[in-house]
C-alpha cells in the first residue's frame, strides 16, 4: 500500500515540488489509508493535488466530478503536462469521442476521469462504472450539493445513488473552497462519506489588508476616485451592485484620466472579452465589474479588490476580494458599505420567489437560509473584532489567527454605545402604533423614520401638537440632547439588523420587524462603529 514517502516521491516525480503545503498532508495520508476526505481550502490552496497524487499511486481509476464542463479540457491537459494520463466525458464531445474516452479508462490506460455529476446518472456511465475498478471518486467543488452554499447543483444530490449503485464502494474525497460548518455537514451527509478526515486550511491571506469602510454614496464615490487616482500604476478591481453603477462609475474613473473599462453581464461577448484581455495585459488599471466578473481570471498582480456595495454574504465576499494579491505581494481588499446597501439586500430576499419549483414552505427556508448568510456579512462590517479572525472563524478554521493587517486592528475607529437610542426608538414605534388608530383595513397607520426623529428629539412643529398629539407620546423629547443625524443612524441600523421593517408604499412608515422584541431583553445591547475619528477602539457612552 502506497505511504506519505511514495505521496512525497510522486509529488517531486509529477509535479516537481519538494513538500505539501499544509492541509495537503493529512488529506492524502487519510486517502491513501483508505479513509473518506473532506479538504475545505480556498481556491488556489492546492486541492487537485490532494487527489491527483492518489490517482497515480492507487491501481484503479479515479473518477472527478467536477461541475464545469469549460475547465475540463484544460484540467485534463495540465495532467498530461504533468505526464499523467486523463480523460474528460462530457457534452462538448461527440458520442464516438465519449465512448473512446471510455474504452481508454476501462483499458486501464488512464489514471484519471473528468465527468460532470449529470453523466453520473445516465445508463452510458452507469455501464462503465460497473465494469470498471474504481479507486477513488473525487468530488471537486462539492459545495454544489447543499442548497446552504451559493451555488446548489441539484446533480450533485445524485452522487450518493451513483456511490450505492457501484458494485463496491470506492474512497470518496470531496473539496471545496466554500464551506461554513452547516455547509460542511450538508456535504458529509448528502454525498454519505463516512467518517472523513477534514481539514479545514488557508483560508487566511496574510498578504491581504482588509478594510471596511461605512459610507454614503457620495462619500463611497470620492473615496473610490481618490483612492484610484493615488494608484496610477497599480491594477485593481471595482465590484458593484448593479450595471448601471458600473458604467457610471467606470465612465467617472475615465473623467479623472483613469484607464477604466466596465464589465457585466449586459455588455456583448466581445465586449466583455476586450475588457478582461485589456485588463490582464495591463492596458486598464481597472475595471469596474458587476459580480459577473472574476471566474477563470487568471490575474496574479491585482493590487486591490474594492467593494462599492455589500454583496449578500462572506462567501462571495471573500471569493471576490480574494482575486487581490494572487502573486503573494501585498494588497488591499476595501468594502464600502451602508445601511442601505443592507436594507437592499434584505428586500431582495424578502421578494425572491424566482424559483417556483419551491413550495411556500421550501421558498421560505430558503430565504431563512439566505437571511443567515446575510448576517454573517453585515457582522463583517459592522465588527470590531479582527477583520482576519472574523473570516477564518467564519469558515471553520480552528487555531489562532494573527492579524495581518486590517482596519480594526489599526484601530481606525471609535466604538460607541447606543442602546439607549435604540430602546427608546423601539418604544417610540410602539407610541405610534398606540397614538394612531388603524388604518380602514385595519392595517398599523405608522409615521416614517424623519418622524420618529422629530418626536424622539420633543420637535415643536406645528403638527406635533396639532396632529394627534403625537407630543403626548411618553418617548415624546426622550432624547432632545441627542442628533437628529444620529437618532437616524440608530434606526437604519435597527431596519437593517431587522429589528424594524419600513414597509414598502408611498410613505415608507416604520414598522416592528421579526426581531423586535430583542430590544427589551435585558442584555440587549447595541453599538454603532463610528469612522473617520481616528482614536483607539474605546466604548463611550453616545
Ligand atoms: P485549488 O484546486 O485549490 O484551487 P490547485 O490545485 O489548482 O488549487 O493548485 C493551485 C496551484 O498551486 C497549482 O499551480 C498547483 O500546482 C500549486 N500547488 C499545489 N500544491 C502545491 C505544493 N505542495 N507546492 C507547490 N505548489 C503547489
Amino acid at each position: 500500500m502506497a505511504d506519505m514517502n511514495d505521496a512525497r516521491a510522486a509529488l517531486r516525480q509529477y509535479f516537481g515540488y519538494d513538500g505539501f503545503r499544509p492541509g495537503q498532508e493529512p488529506l492524502i495520508a487519510a486517502i491513501l489509508s483508505g479513509r473518506d476526505a473532506l479538504g475545505v481550502m480556498p481556491t488556489g490552496a492546492g486541492k487537485s493535488i490532494c487527489y491527483q497524487i492518489p490517482a497515480v499511486l492507487f491501481e484503479g481509476l479515479t473518477v472527478v466530478v467536477s461541475p464545469l464542463v469549460s475547465l475540463m479540457a484544460d484540467q485534463v491537459a495540465g495532467l498530461e503536462d504533468n505526464g499523467i494520463h486523463a480523460v474528460y466525458v462530457n457534452s462538448t464531445q461527440s458520442l464516438e469521442e465519449q465512448s473512446a474516452a471510455l474504452a481508454e479508462a476501462r483499458a486501464g490506460r488512464c489514471k484519471v476521469v473528468y465527468v460532470a455529476p449529470e453523466r453520473l446518472g445516465t445508463r452510458q456511465f452507469a455501464g462503465f462504472a460497473a465494469n470498471t475498478r474504481i479507486s477513488l471518486l473525487a468530488i471537486d467543488e462539492a459545495h454544489c450539493v447543499s442548497q446552504w452554499g451559493q451555488d446548489f447543483r441539484p446533480a450533485y444530490l445524485g452522487i450518493g445513488d451513483f456511490i450505492g449503485g457501484l458494485p463496491y464502494r470506492p474512497i470518496i474525497a470531496a473539496f471545496t473552497a466554500t464551506a461554513t460548518e452547516r455547509v460542511r455537514r450538508d456535504i458529509v451527509k448528502l454525498v454519505g462519506l463516512n467518517a472523513p478526515q477534514i481539514s479545514v486550511t488557508g483560508f487566511d491571506r496574510t498578504n491581504l489588508y482588509l478594510d471596511v469602510i461605512k459610507a454614503t454614496p457620495t462619500v463611497k464615490r470620492q473615496w473610490i476616485e481618490r483612492y484610484v487616482t493615488a494608484r496610477p500604476d497599480e491594477s485593481g478591481i471595482i465590484y458593484c451592485a448593479t450595471r448601471k453603477e458600473t458604467e457610471s462609475l467606470a465612465d467617472d474613473l475615465q473623467r479623472h484620466g483613469i484607464s477604466a473599462a466596465c464589465y457585466h453581464a449586459g455588455l456583448s461577448a466581445e465586449e466583455r472579452h476586450r475588457a478582461q484581455r485589456d485588463f490582464v495585459n495591463d492596458t486598464v488599471r481597472v475595471v469596474v465589474a458587476t459580480n459577473a466578473f472574476g471566474m477563470g481570471i487568471d490575474k496574479s498582480n491585482v493590487r486591490y479588490v474594492i467593494h462599492h456595495n455589500m454583496p449578500d454574504s462572506i462567501e462571495a465576499y471573500y471569493q471576490e476580494a480574494g482575486r487581490a494579491g494572487r502573486d503573494g505581494e501585498p494588497a488591499r481588499c476595501t468594502l464600502l458599505w451602508s445601511d442601505a446597501d443592507i436594507m437592499t439586500r434584505r428586500r431582495f430576499i424578502d421578494n425572491e420567489s424566482e424559483n417556483d419549483r419551491l413550495s411556500a414552505e421550501e421558498l421560505e427556508a430558503v430565504r431563512n437560509r439566505r437571511r443567515v448568510m446575510l448576517d454573517g456579512m453585515t457582522g463583517y462590517c459592522r465588527t470590531t473584532e479582527c477583520l482576519h479572525r472574523y473570516i477564518t472563524t467564519y469558515f471553520g478554521e480552528t487555531g489562532e489567527t494573527a492579524c495581518s493587517g486590517c482596519s480594526n486592528c489599526d484601530g481606525e475607529f471609535e466604538i460607541v454605545d447606543v442602546t439607549d437610542i435604540a430602546r427608546a426608538v423601539s418604544e417610540c414605534v410602539h407610541d405610534i402604533l398606540t397614538l394612531l388608530e388603524p388604518n380602514r383595513d385595519g392595517s398599523p397607520r405608522g409615521l416614517g423614520a424623519a418622524k420618529i426623529v422629530q418626536i424622539l428629539r420633543g420637535s415643536d412643529s406645528q403638527d406635533m401638537h396639532d396632529w394627534r398629539h403625537l407630543d403626548s407620546a411618553p418617548t415624546y423629547g426622550r432624547l432632545k440632547d441627542r442628533s437628529a443625524a444620529q437618532i437616524r443612524d440608530v434606526i437604519s441600523q435597527m431596519i437593517s439588523d431587522g429589528y424594524l421593517v419600513v414597509s414598502d408604499g408611498r410613505f415608507p412608515i416604520v414598522l416592528f420587524g421579526p426581531r423586535a422584541v430583542r430590544t427589551v431583553a435585558p442584555d440587549f445591547r447595541m453599538t454603532v462603529k463610528r469612522l473617520e475619528r481616528p482614536a483607539g477602539a474605546s466604548v463611550r457612552q453616545a
